[in-house]
């Protein structure tokens, strides 16, 4: 057997549940931060400790009043300088140092591609190097508290803001947020997973509640973000905007004291999301700091705070407690110690880190007849759609990157609730120049798609056809449908009719329907890809990268197929003065209730609970070369130890994604360990992979306690969650853990 290459070494060390070396002095400057924390606070004024508990955004803050080097991002909490306490300057988020309404006039960041696009790579050790990368470009630019590590689960293929998340599956999504939390903070500054909890879709996001049972929180959403902070070690947790129970998640006790605190020994603080804070005793629930308070009705954290304190309403101690938190968050990522002055970044040495991402991110779906990768004796190929003479397609909202070299085309957002701070653009390599670049003997054309008869005409004179399909995500607004947007399904249809020889490159930020698939022979799922996503498009229709994406999501046939076949508040009336009043200005819709029928069950579990067979599967992506998967062994007790050989069965090197999934009786299938071994042909490779027991566990609320039952399960070794290979049972021994 040949030693495992440093890629697959460390995906498997992280499938393992391996402790991170670090632990010790990890622990040890733990301890000296919280010591540090006490002896600040001691000299503090209480001023001064209510300094730390709000914050607003630069932006409110007039040109003449703002502290000399104040970067202009998303927050700013004041330092206290005689104490050595620096400001805290918050951007920002998990895809790169965002920009949005262009704050920073001009300023632009390496745009890695979308969270959906990260989590299917599968690779932590990608994704925290990712993680490193931004978090370096946010020090470059002055920030020192980077809002990334979002980690809400996928319930709803709808939700505008999945394509900054990390999938449907608690494991896979909290193994990567992990990474990249412990890649930013791997710059001497915080990161903040977000949005704690339940906070999976935008209507309704202020004025929602979420309905759930303890059990499914704590085995799905709720596993997520423990698994996330567990491995990550984030100095923050920002609360959602959404009720939890009938309670503000930033004011819900429950989440913010009982779970983080009590149950997950969390030590540092619980920032509010912006406009996201209801009343000055969320303090008592848990809440640390008020960000951006001039979104919110009232300033709760500093003048409605003060009165309440003099008259004892709320105890003095409550803010020595917050104040204290963000301290030792201060401490224990070395923020105070961090210089933040502006330097000079290597974007070019930033960009390989996206391209890398790009290429591992994009999933190979379909590849009828071999037809990819094209023949590099390709004589014409016409590109069509999806402003691919531009750029690659972006997400809105607070995500947004201005990649390097900045926007190409930009389109405003002319109504609804992201209208006035989202906006649809595109920038980074655009595709067409990857492709003219990468097949050089090639007449590579271009027609933009608004005519479906011009596109099929130059279809049928192009050797292969590649259409750029898009649809555009935001934050604050969720989806009506699966649908491309506007005619695009038409366009395909008619090219693909014109020409058999047609490719489709999706560029969204959610699954999409396909009602031309059985027409079109290869389809391409490029997600949101970042600055050099075209780049990577190139690379793989070439050739001379071979996919190895994974869909972190399953890709339905169609809304019926799902959970809430409505998307729940998607037939309410728009929210009324009165609504926006109570709310506040994050407010979409009137309150509702939202019910997720699947519990537990997202995603992948649900369609196996129900026998529905998905048009992708969680899990799903082809490689340009095969694997074939041998020799399973599989032993039980306290934990699951599965052992299998991965062998490259075909003609070209790469690396593959072999996936173990668990089935406790009664329950549906869950992901328990993957790896990527990267191989050459005929290379072959034993994979180990050890499960968290917690996956093999339900959660008793009356005991609270993780509860694993004695009795067979079954083990499968799959190429995605539908397409099981390997299988074998093994027996689990009784057991229970701590919350
Ligand atoms: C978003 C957060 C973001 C914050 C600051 C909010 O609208 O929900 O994810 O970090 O704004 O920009």
């Amino acid at each position: 057997m040949k030693p495992a290459a440093r890629l697959s070494c460390s995906a498997a060390m992280l499938a393992l549940g391996c402790v991170q070396s670090q632990a010790n002095p990890v622990q040890a400057s733990r301890d000296t931060a919280e010591a540090r924390a006490e002896q600040a606070l001691s000299q503090m004024t209480l001023e001064e400790k209510i300094q730390l508990l709000h914050g607003t955004m630069p932006l409110f803050i007039p040109v003449p009043k703002r502290a000399p080097g104040m970067p202009v991002g998303a927050g700013v909490i004041a330092g206290i300088e005689r104490l050595g306490i620096p400001p805290q300057y918050a951007t920002d988020a998990s895809l790169g140092v965002s920009n949005i309404m262009d704050m920073r006039k001009g300023d632009v960041a390496t745009a890695l591609p979308s969270g959906l696009s990260l989590a299917s790579t599968w690779n932590p050790a990608l994704v925290r190097e990712g993680g490193r990368m931004i978090g370096s470009e946010a020090v470059a630019k002055g920030f020192n508290v980077m809002l990334a590590g979002g980690v809400n689960l996928v319930r709803d293929p709808r939700a505008g803001r999945n394509f900054e998340y990390l999938g449907e599956d608690p494991l896979l999504g909290g193994v990567l947020a992990g990474a990249q939390i412990e890649g930013v903070q791997a710059n001497g500054i915080i990161a903040t997973i977000k949005h704690f909890a339940l906070n999976n879709q935008e209507i309704g996001r202020s004025s929602a509640s979420v309905e759930m049972d303890e059990a499914a929180m704590r085995e799905s959403d709720l596993l997520a973000f423990q698994i996330g902070m567990e491995r990550g070690n984030p100095g923050s947790v920002m609360c959602s905007y959404n009720k939890v129970g009938g309670t503000y998640a930033c004011e819900n006790r429950f989440l913010l004291t009982d779970v983080l605190r009590r149950d997950w020994g969390f030590k540092g603080y619980v920032m509010s999301d912006w406009g996201a804070v209801h009343s000055a005793e969320a303090l008592l629930a848990g809440l640390d700091q008020q960000s951006g308070e001039m979104l919110d009705r009232k300033r709760w954290f500093s003048t409605e705070l003060k009165p309440k304190l003099a008259d004892g309403s709320i105890p003095i101690p409550a803010v020595d407690t917050a104040a204290k938190r963000i301290l030792w968050a201060i401490y224990a990522k070395g923020v105070d110690k961090t210089v933040i002055a502006p330097r000079a970044i290597d974007y070019a040495r930033n960009g390989e880190v996206a391209l890398q991402a790009a290429r591992e991110g994009t999933v190979l779906l379909r590849n009828e007849g071999g037809i990819l990768p094209l023949a590099a004796s390709v004589r014409s190929i016409v590109v069509i759609g999806g402003k691919a003479d531009l750029g690659v397609p972006s997400g809105g909202g607070s995500s947004q990157v201005v990649p390097v070299g900045g926007f190409r085309a930009v389109e405003k957002i002319e109504s609804g609730p992201a209208a006035t701070f989202a906006r649809r653009a595109w920038g980074g390599t655009p595709p067409l120049e990857a492709l003219r670049r990468t097949f050089g003997k090639a007449q590579v054309t271009f027609v933009d798609g608004s005519d479906a008869k011009v596109a099929a005409d130059a279809a049928q004179a192009a050797d292969v056809a590649v259409v750029f399909a898009t649809k555009f995500a935001t934050e604050a607004e969720d989806q009506p449908d699966l649908a491309l947007d506007g005619r695009q399904d038409a366009l395909i249809d008619a090219v693909a009719s014109a020409n058999p020889r047609t490719v489709v490159v999706l560029e969204t930020g959610n699954p999409v329907t396909m009602p031309w698939l059985a027409k079109v022979p290869a389809v391409l799922a490029a997600w949101y890809p970042g600055q050099r996503g075209g780049d990577a498009i190139a690379e793989i229709l070439a050739g001379k990268t071979n996919p190895s994406g994974r869909l972190p999501v399953t890709f339905p046939v169609s809304v019926d197929q799902l959970p809430n076949s409505v998307l729940p508040g998607s037939d309410l009336p728009p929210p009324s003065k009165e609504d926006k009043a109570t709310y506040g200005l994050q407010t979409n819709s009137p309150p509702f209730t939202i019910t997720y029928p699947e519990g537990a069950d997202a995603g992948y579990r649900w369609f196996d609970r129900k026998g529905e067979k998905p048009l992708f599967a969680f899990g799903h992506g082809l490689s340009y070369t095969t694997f074939r998967y041998s020799a399973l062994r599989a032993k039980g007790g306290r934990t699951v130890s599965v052992s299998f050989t991965v062998t490259n069965s075909g003609a070209r090197e790469g690396p593959d994604v072999p996936q173990v999934y668990v089935t406790l009786p009664g329950k549906a299938r869950r992901l328990i360990g993957w790896d990527k071994p990267v191989l050459k042909p005929g290379e072959c490779r034993t994979v180990t992979i050890t499960a968290d027991p917690r996956l093999l566990a339900s959660f008793d609320v009356a005991r609270q306690r993780w509860v694993v039952k004695p009795g067979r399960v079954k083990i499968e070794v799959a190429r995605s969650a539908g397409d099981p290979v390997l299988a074998t049972q093994v027996s689990l021994a009784a057991q229970t853990i701590k919350p």
